[in-house]
């Protein structure tokens, strides 16, 4: 009986599914509970596509639709994944403090306002110099913005890589910035994610993978928060059987589920 927290739906620029159909999805899968977690990513480039997150409707409708479809088995949750960019920082602090969300993930998903799920991403350089600046970019956003509790899949920017020896290979060549990086989340008190969209987008494991995980354990890192990252009703909590062993290999035997914005550990298994 997993959660599953982190999804989207037709709040989001990139999903056209109904709220209500990701929460039946969660339901038949047995899941014990979920939380949305729509995207907030301020000033995204237009040119990329459309990205406003309908605020003032956010909130409110997910709130009374996680009301009325939770009870004593299964629980809907409310939360928010922040696409950080250091200019825009501020103005997402006022915009998470403005409801009470249970949960806010804080991603990378610009990398000097260029987006890697774009050929126009990697066409600037070579694939390593711009994976290495895109850990440096994630560790100056969660310098510049701690108002999150989980650190939203880090290793992200490796699902569009083209080759496959380099798409794997997420840990070792960065080393040093993966470290400094999981400090920091340790330093804060944040969680670090487990995001099995990176098996649907052609990875070995999830975001981030096995070894940055052990080494996030290694260096003291107690939270972790699991998310599927489902755009559609199909993906919600995919692959998660394959989580408690590859959790327990990496020296977990608890996550973490947070409500009102506070860590509520549940056991894999
Ligand atoms: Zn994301
Ligand atoms: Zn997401």
């Amino acid at each position: 009986m997993l959660w599953d927290n982190h999804m989207h739906s037709n709040f989001s620029g990139d999903s056209d599914a109904e709220p209500i159909s990701m929460i039946k999805a969660a339901k038949v899968k047995g899941l014990a509970g979920m939380t949305f977690t729509d995207h907030l990513d301020l000033d995204y480039p237009a040119q990329f596509g459309f990205f406003d997150l309908d605020i003032e409707n956010y909130y409110p409708l997910q709130r009374k639709l996680a009301l009325e479809e939770s009870n004593e088995n299964f629980t809907v949750l409310t939360g928010i994944e922040v696409g950080i960019q250091p200019h825009v920082a501020e103005q997402c602090n006022k915009i998470v403090n403005a409801n009470p969300y249970d949960f806010v993930i804080g991603s990378t998903h610009l990398v000097d306002k260029w987006d890697p799920y774009f050929d126009s991403f990697w066409e600037r350089g070579s694939e390593t110099a711009l994976l290495k600046r895109y850990y440096e970019s994630i560790l100056e956003n969660i310098t510049v913005y701690t108002n999150f509790d989980s650190l939203g899949h880090l290793d992200y920017a490796f699902r569009y890589v083209k080759t496959p020896s380099i798409k794997n290979d997420t840990h070792k060549p960065y080393a040093e910035i993966v470290d400094a990086i999981l400090k920091r989340i340790i330093q804060l008190d944040k969680a670090l994610e487990i995001n099995t969209a990176a098996l649907r987008k052609g990875m070995l494991g999830p975001n981030p993978a096995p070894s940055i995980i052990k080494r996030y354990h290694e260096l003291g890192g107690k939270l972790i928060t699991l998310g599927a990252d489902a755009h559609t009703p199909t993906d919600v909590a995919a692959d998660f059987e394959k989580l408690p062993d590859l959790l327990e290999e990496c020296g977990f035997k608890e996550y973490v589920v947070y409500k009102n914005r506070k860590p509520e550990a549940y056991p894999l298994r």
